[in-house]
């Protein structure tokens, strides 16, 4: 018997070889797999060997058919693969080479998802340029030379006139001295102060936002930033706005969020506080209108600012703001 069960694998492997088709394959794998196959079959009848040889036959008997059903399986593949190349005259057989895909880096991600709430909102995107005058810096923002607001921020000057913008508050001159009223922009970019920390790199990214127009309250400052952060973060979040003082806004305003990690328990995030600075705002100062030309008799409006990696780092839970820009790719793979 043990001879026969060889016998029966040996000559099956002769004939899969011997077979060009796959329907002959197909035919040769019923006839011996099938349900009236000759393995089948074989199995069926060890109830009539002696009880003692029983077991290894019926093991043997099932590896056989385990070994036939595969060499089939393989034959079939291996007519197709055959067939295809003949077709194509490719060897479709070899590994497929993988596209390495890119992906946003997580403040692009950010950017995009605060512009996009704000565009929504109705601002159009302004841009302008990185190094800047000390004019559109500081001058026409009301912060003149020798002013102590000058100290607030750690300037890189490239010449006595020039800096490398501190904040995306110069584009706002820009654009109100090009525009008249209506205004009602957000300008997104990268801003440069000497400073290097766990939470300050030498360079981050800011938007601002500025609408001007008649009757601009700071109701609709509250009600704009409201909706903003209720998109950003999450419709429960709570908002408070905090007398502040910037020299290009009047009244100015900091704006907490209620702390995202502990929801205003407590946490080292917030310093224990239960609440998150996020936005700097206020209405636009009237001297900074008076620098642009703006009748400060008919027009009013509101400013805003953030830094967007403060928000990034928020929304994913990062304590380590330099990890943004260290380029460590099982860092960027997590967004
Ligand atoms: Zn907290």
């Amino acid at each position: 018997m043990e001879r026969t069960i060889e016998q029966i694998h040996e000559e099956a492997f002769k004939e899969i070889k011997s077979v060009t088709d796959s329907e002959s394959i197909k035919a040769l794998s019923s006839r011996y797999l099938g349900r009236k196959g000759i393995i089948t079959h074989f199995l069926r009848n060890i109830s009539s060997l002696p009880q003692k040889k029983r077991p290894e036959a019926g093991k043997r008997a099932n590896e056989v058919k385990k070994s036939l059903d595969e060499a089939f399986k393989l034959a079939l593949k291996h007519l197709a693969t055959e067939s295809l190349q003949s077709d194509y005259k490719i060897d479709v057989s070899l590994p497929g080479r993988t596209i390495k895909q890119g992906s946003l880096h997580p403040i692009t991600q950010i950017t995009w998802q605060i512009c996009e709430i704000l565009e929504k909102i109705g601002f159009d995107i302004a841009e302008g340029p990185e190094v800047e005058t000390d004019h559109y810096n500081f001058e026409a923002l009301n912060i003149p030379k020798n002013h102590p607001a000058r100290d607030m921020q750690d300037t890189f000057y490239v010449s006595d006139n020039i800096v490398l913008r501190t904040h995306t508050s110069s584009i706002q001159v820009r654009i109100m001295e090009k525009f008249t009223p209506p205004v009602r922009i957000i300008a997104p970019g990268r801003v440069y102060r000497c400073d290097s920390d766990l939470t300050h790199t030498p360079m981050f990214h800011q938007v601002e936002g500025l609408m001007v127009d008649k009757g601009i309250s700071f109701g609709d400052l509250k009600g704009i930033l409201t909706t903003f952060i209720h998109h950003m973060f999450d419709k429960k979040t709570s908002l408070r706005f905090r007398p502040s003082f910037f020299p290009f806004t009047e009244p100015s305003a900091e704006v907490d969020i209620l702390c995202v990690m502990c929801k205003g328990k407590g946490c080292r995030i917030c310093s224990h506080t239960g609440w998150l600075e996020v936005i700097g705002a206020g209405m636009v100062h009237p001297a900074v209108f008076e620098n642009v030309g703006y009748d400060t008799t008919r027009y009013t409006g509101l400013a805003f600012g953030m830094g967007i990696e403060r928000i990034a780092m928020l929304k994913y839970g990062i304590d380590d703001i330099r990890k943004f820009f260290e380029n460590d790719l099982r860092f960027l793979r997590q967004f």
